[in-house]
């Protein structure tokens, strides 16, 4: 398989190119030339084994691996997962599911794209005698899923910039904990998207990049997405038959990564009525979804934080697709995005998406709802899942982090917390920061000290 720029600059490169590259040199996407069929017996057959489903389907889109190396990979990446299944799906009624997405190390999906990440930064390593340093920003969920892909792995040191006092406390534990001699996890004073500048500048700077050797970790990377395609066919095969025929995957939304997946699954063949991009008061998509104009407002932060985002940074795969594999219009397109901040498509064919968007009081509201008539506690991002469920489908609403990582929320919903082990675990263990100005230049200076030998 090759993969493409979704802005049609360069030749088409192989699996290892597109994954160390992660943004395209012409600054698009890539996607891949064509989606091949799932096999039929993957759909029909008995549920395989994670792992085992997770080769199978990413063997389709990695030609470069030889022998038995991706299946090593896979094995190491899904090895921790605390449930044999590791994405076990729980049937709350007739008809609807939760595919439970938190069982990895920082108990997020995340994990799934992430833990295969670090196993490929590590052979590349290995591959090419070259150290790596990885520079990312995170609103928290990311940061800490990167940080567990990567510690200790030699030739590779991570360095993390958040938002002091805007990340959960647990969420800021998982990543300054670790104990591992690679990992700097970065303070700053400012918000996320103070962070996300000072990377988008450094990474700017081609000659500290290339000097550096610098690389990205954000959901751009098509490796992150094609992991996550995985699960969607392993909850359609645990799907009782008598539910298989009409389908509703809904998925808590933020930067469009974790949809993008299920839907690249349903164009290889797996047969989904619907996917329901489920947002919080961060409504770009919803309104997009709904209206055909995606205009960015200001963020603003609610109580499922690893969602409040309005650039969905993903939604260019998904216009490129939508263009009919267009990359003029595409480039034409997020030009406008860029300068007159929306885009407006009336018309636009939505293909199986629709939208749905929650308040904070939505989140309490359906949190509540769900332990009260299920007996199940999700968390704060899974809640936007049951806003305007439509009763009358089969619904599969993906549960995207454990309830236990925002106790706060589930306290004021339910009046009671979820505890877990590994996260209590934390709370003894001494945390390492390394706080810094909010500026490129100081981050430059920090990197440049701490790159990996
Ligand atoms: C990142 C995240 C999301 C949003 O996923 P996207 O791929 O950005 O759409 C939802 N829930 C949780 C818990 C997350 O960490």
């Amino acid at each position: 398989m090759k993969y493409v720029s979704t802005r049609g600059a360069g030749e088409p490169v192989g699996f290892f190119e597109a994954f160390s590259n992660g943004l395209a040199p012409d600054g698009g996407l890539y996607v891949p030339q064509g989606f091949p069929f799932l096999p039929s017996d993957l759909l029909t057959d008995e549920p395989l084994p994670y792992p085992a489903l997770a080769w199978d389907f990413l063997s389709l889109y990695d030609s470069d691996h030889e022998g038995d190396d991706l299946i090593k990979l896979v094995d190491e990446s899904y090895g921790d997962f605390s449930e044999e299944m590791s994405a076990p799906l729980t049937q709350l009624s007739d008809n609807l599911f939760i595919l439970e997405l938190f069982h990895g190390p920082t108990l997020a999906f995340k994990d799934f794209g992430l833990q295969l990440v670090g196993n490929l930064f590590e052979e590349q390593i290995k591959r090419t005698g070259e150290s790596i340093n990885v520079l990312g920003a995170t609103s928290g969920d990311t940061g800490s899923a990167a940080i567990h892909g990567l510690a200790g792995k030699d030739g590779v040191n991570v360095f993390v910039l958040y938002p002091e006092g805007r990340i959960s406390k647990l969420q800021e534990r998982q990543m300054t904990c670790t104990g591992a001699k690679n990992i700097f996890p970065i303070p700053i004073k400012g918000t996320f998207d103070d962070a996300q500048a000072i990377v988008k500048e450094l990474m700017g700077d081609l000659e500290f990049k290339d000097k550096m050797n610098l690389s990205a970790i954000n959901s751009i990377n098509i490796a992150r997405v094609l992991a996550q395609s995985v699960y969607y066919i392993h909850a359609f095969m645990q799907l009782p038959p008598e539910n298989k025929g009409d389908v509703n995957f809904v998925v808590p939304t933020g930067n469009f990564g974790n949809v993008f997946a299920g839907w690249m699954a349903h164009k290889m063949g797996l047969p989904v009525e619907q996917f329901v991009v489920a947002t919080n008061r961060n409504d770009m998509l919803y309104n997009f979804f709904n209206s055909g104009l995606y205009e960015a407002g200001e963020v603003s932060p609610s109580f499922a934080p690893s969602m409040d985002i309005q650039v969905a940074s993903n939604f260019e795969r998904f216009l490129f697709y939508h263009t009919g594999k267009d990359a003029g219009e595409t480039v034409e397109q997020m030009a406008k995005i860029k300068t007159d901040g929306k885009l407006n498509l009336p018309h636009f064919g939505r293909d199986n998406f629709t939208a749905t968007k929650s308040t904070d009081d939505d989140i309490l509201r359906n949190i509540a709802m769900v332990k009260e008539k299920y007996d199940y506690v999700i968390d704060p991002h899974t809640a936007c899942g049951f806003q305007d469920l439509d009763q009358n489908k089969t619904n599969v609403v993906l549960a995207t982090a454990h309830p236990a990582k925002f106790p706060e929320v589930t306290k004021k919903a339910i009046g009671e917390i979820v505890t877990e082990e590994s996260l209590e675990a934390l709370k003894e263990k001494t945390q390492k920061r390394y706080p810094l100005d909010a500026t490129a230049a100081a981050v430059r200076a920090f990197v440049e000290k701490n790159a990996a030998e």
